[in-house]
């Protein structure tokens, strides 16, 4: 690769302010979880997509790998850079604009800098809905979302990121664009493409925009926390509540003792109105009737939930503020985490029946592995979605910890999954952290028409090259 005749190229291309080679480059260059610290070429940050295609156009000309960056919020390791010194890092913070909202048709097309909060509010500020909603909203894009087909915590009602979009604007690995923003519900007309881009994790293409698909905003959202002594308990009321609300379930957050026991020590300036139990159940109803039909539908609920000994205690909140605080509780657990140390997130799938069966046996095999490992255990119940996080011993080093025991535990818990039938990424995708899983675990057939699209689509293998196969 001739390196200043690419970046010479680069530079003419995308001007002073598109293009960064120097200084301090580690807010691209870092994870967010701090496991990955790369070296970038340089960080190209083209304003729009047809300054996206020819930096695209000039990696296929000078051989060079580059790696698409929205927010870098993700939690696999797969939008930062290699150690190499030789990978494009090609940032789309820049495409932040929202183009075009259609009220009648319900859908809105914007570029995929777009933070995810800014998409929410600009739908609110016309009386809609993007319910898709992750504690991460303030900083990952759209692009990162759709690339990573993000879940979240609306799932059980509207579905994950790629239910939520109609059409895409994408660059290909050639530096082609393909134009797909369609805000068709229905189009039968061959391969599904977008479908191929979503959840490719930037080994295909780049995504450049993206049209998705909006809501009515509900008349009232209710917001409850309830203790439950079991988690065969916390599956039943999960059940009891989608037969008495129905799809006005829009949350099931499910939380461990230890989880919030950590937000307590991190931010003890949360309120935490339930004292400490083995499972701690947020609830969320979205009611399109009023908020006393929400009220009255919770209360029949948890009353119903407390007579039957299936919950111990539980609090709806009585203000939006006091929803956004149990909402807080909740959406703290990774950040405690974070600065409680490193740590070894697995992002699972069960069936939600065969939740309780997969907690009891990880359990008991992680603690007889390692005795006194601490078991971080919250997530999306209403999906089957647990973040089953494992933290070091207390008194002992995180990193020597994750060192010496990943893989490891790692191999305890994602077979007792695989027994189970269930997943070992159910949101956060596979990046670099699990490309081995990957290849150890999907079926042979599925990997092999995997890296033959990966051959058909970028011939150079140069899109985020080592990430995902
Ligand atoms: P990045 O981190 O920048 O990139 C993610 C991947 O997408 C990388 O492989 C990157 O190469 C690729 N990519 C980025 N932009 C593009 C593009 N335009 N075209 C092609 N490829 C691209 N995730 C969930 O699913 N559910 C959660 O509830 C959730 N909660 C989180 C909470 C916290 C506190 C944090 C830090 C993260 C959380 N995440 C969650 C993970 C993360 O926020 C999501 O995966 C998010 O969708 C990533 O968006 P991003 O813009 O930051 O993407």
């Amino acid at each position: 690769m001739n390196t200043p005749a690419f970046l010479h190229a680069l530079r003419a291309t995308l001007g002073e302010n598109g293009l960064l080679e120097q200084g301090d480059l580690s807010a691209f260059e870092r994870d967010w979880r701090g496991r990955y610290a790369g070296r970038a070429l340089a960080v190209a940050r083209p304003a729009n997509t047809e300054e996206v295609a020819r930096v695209v156009q000039l990696c296929a000309e000078y051989g060079v790998g580059l790696v698409p960056q929205g927010g870098n919020t993700g939690l696999v390791g797969g939008s930062t850079p290699d150690e190499s010194g030789q990978q494009l890092l090609l940032s789309l913070n820049r495409l932040n604009r929202v183009r075009h909202l259609d009220v009648a048709n319900q859908t809105m097309t914007v570029d995929a800098g777009c933070v995810l909060q800014t998409v929410q509010e600009a739908a609110a500020a016309q009386g809609l809905l993007f319910p898709l909603s992750l504690a991460s909203e303030g900083s990952c894009t759209i692009g990162g979302n759709l690339a990573a087909n993000a879940g979240g915590t609306q799932v059980l009602r509207y579905g994950n990121a790629r239910e939520l979009c109609l059409g895409l604007e994408v660059v290909t690995a050639t530096g082609e664009i393909w134009d797909g923003l369609s805000g068709l519900r229905k189009d039968n007309t061959g391969y599904d493409l977008r479908d191929l881009f979503i959840g490719s994790e930037g080994t295909l293409g780049v995504i450049t925009a993206a049209t998705l698909k909006l809501f009515p905003q509900p008349l009232a959202q209710m917001t409850a926390l309830a203790a439950c002594g079991t988690l065969e308990d916390a599956v039943r009321l999960l059940s009891w509540a989608q037969q008495r609300a129905g799809a006005a379930l829009t949350g099931f957050e499910l939380m461990n003792a230890l989880s919030l026991r950590l937000v307590g020590q991190h931010f003890p300036q949360l309120p935490q109105p339930l004292g400490e139990t083995p499972w701690t159940v947020l609830l969320e109803l979205s009611d399109t009737e009023s908020e006393s039909h929400a009220r009255s539908v919770f209360e029949a609920l948890l009353e119903q939930a407390l007579a039957a000994g299936v919950i111990s205690d539980a609090v709806i909140a009585q203000s939006q503020s006091q929803a956004q605080g149990l909402w807080h509780l909740r959406e703290s657990i990774p950040l405690a985490q974070a600065q409680e140390g490193l740590n070894i997130k697995h992002d699972i799938a069960l069936p939600v029946s065969a939740v309780p069966a997969f907690v009891a046996s990880a359990d008991a095999a992680l603690q007889q592995a390692v005795p006194g490992v601490r078991l971080v255990n919250f997530g999306h119940l209403g999906d089957g979605n647990l973040h089953y996080n494992v933290q070091a011993p207390v008194g002992s080093s995180a990193p020597e910890f994750l060192a010496a025991q990943e893989g490891r535990i790692n191999r305890i818990v994602y077979d007792i999954v695989s027994n189970l039938g269930g997943s070992f990424s159910a949101e956060h995708g596979i990046g670099r952290i699990k490309r081995e899983e990957l290849a150890l675990r999907k079926h042979p057939v599925a990997l092999q028409m995997m890296r033959a699209i990966k051959k058909a689509l970028d011939p150079q293998g140069l899109m985020n090259h080592g990430r995902m196969l």
